[in-house]
């Protein structure tokens, strides 16, 4: 945060947007809603912007940031693009996947960003408003979700003025996130091999033409963004509940109702997109416990395990 001042809420229109662009151009934090989940934005030029961001997250320095760009030309700036990468991005780009790449020598970037590894995590957004946001500061901006280190990501402006309200410049309220889970996130390596270090809200179907897709979620740890424990909402989650326990908050799906449901038809996507808000839900009543139907791991399904699973995990 750059001044003493409270957190200013801003509306995401054109003077909200160009509000949030000057904060941003004069090193500040803003928390900027994208179709995963809301951001917390700073230049990534700037090494104490981006030094900024991990404080008010209370972030270990070894996790590395997400670059968003507007642009491909951005994008290659700051990666090496083999062909196959170019397009991969074409097809991808706008949407919900982080391509991670080889950092290109002499990018504009603040060291911090990608915590000394010598790769770099871009992604182009397809939300207007952060698209509109990093154009009209004329900045490429690192933002990881907009949330406590370990805790819950935010899929609303209110979920980030819970957390981190006091502690950031601004929040340009963009209403709630249409996917609700944080970017696929797929490195591409050397050898042309494809793999998911994160699943996300993208069916990795569609990526087969590009050759096999590896997977190395649960293993070995090259981002530290993979941790086991993680979207913690602060108490015990017990998974795959048939019913709850006298002390539990119950998060439903499909047919096994709750105190909130995921989506009462079954619908993973609408899952997807509730699960966070649910998550708050549980961890802000007065239930010592959460129980989580089951979900099946289809689709989208299984980047919703993904993240209970880390939810649950014990620390
Ligand atoms: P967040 O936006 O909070 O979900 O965090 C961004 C995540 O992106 C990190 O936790 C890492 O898992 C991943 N990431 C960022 N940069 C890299 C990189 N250079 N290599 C691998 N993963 C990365
Ligand atoms: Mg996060």
């Amino acid at each position: 945060m750059t001044g003493k001042n409270a957190t200013e809420m801003l509306q995401a229109d054109r003077a909200g947007i160009a509000r949030a662009a000057r904060i941003l151009q004069s090193g500040g934090l803003v928390a900027v809603p994208t179709e995963t989940v809301y951001g917390l934005a700073a230049r990534a030029d700037d090494a104490s912007a981006v030094a900024g961001i991990y404080a008010a997250k209370g972030r270990p320095g070894f996790n590395p940031l997400i670059v968003h760009v507007d642009t491909l030309e951005q994008a290659e700036a700051l990666a090496e693009f083999s062909p196959q990468a170019r397009r991969i991005a074409q097809a991808v780009w706008p949407g919900p996947v982080t391509l991670v790449l080889p950092r290109r020598d002499g990018a504009p970037l603040a060291a911090g960003v990608s915590a000394g590894l010598p790769t770099i995590a871009l992604r182009m957004p397809a939300h207007p408003v952060m698209r509109a946001l990093i154009r009209e500061s004329g900045c490429v901006l690192a933002a990881p979700s907009a949330n406590p280190s370990n805790a819950v990501s935010p899929t609303t402006a209110a979920h980030v003025a819970a957390s981190l309200g006091g502690r950031i410049d601004a929040i340009l309220d963009g209403g709630a996130c249409e996917a609700g889970l944080e970017s696929t996130i797929l490195a591409i390596r050397h050898d042309a091999s494809l793999e998911v270090l994160r699943p996300g809200p993208f069916d990795l179907r569609r990526l087969s033409e590009f050759g096999p897709v590896g997977a190395n979620i649960a293993a070995g740890i090259e981002a530290p963004g993979q941790l086991r424990s993680h979207y913690s909402p602060g108490k015990p989650v017990r998974l795959a509940a048939g019913m709850p326990e006298a002390d539990e908050f119950m998060i439903g799906f499909g047919g096994i109702a709750g105190d909130v449901t995921l989506s009462a038809g079954g619908d993973l996507t609408e899952a997807a997109a509730n699960l966070y808000a649910a998550l708050h839900s549980g961890g802000a009543s007065s239930q010592p416990r959460i129980a989580v139907a089951p979900i099946p791991e289809t689709g989208v399904g299984a980047a919703i395990n993904d993240r209970l699973r880390r939810a649950s995990a014990s620390r």
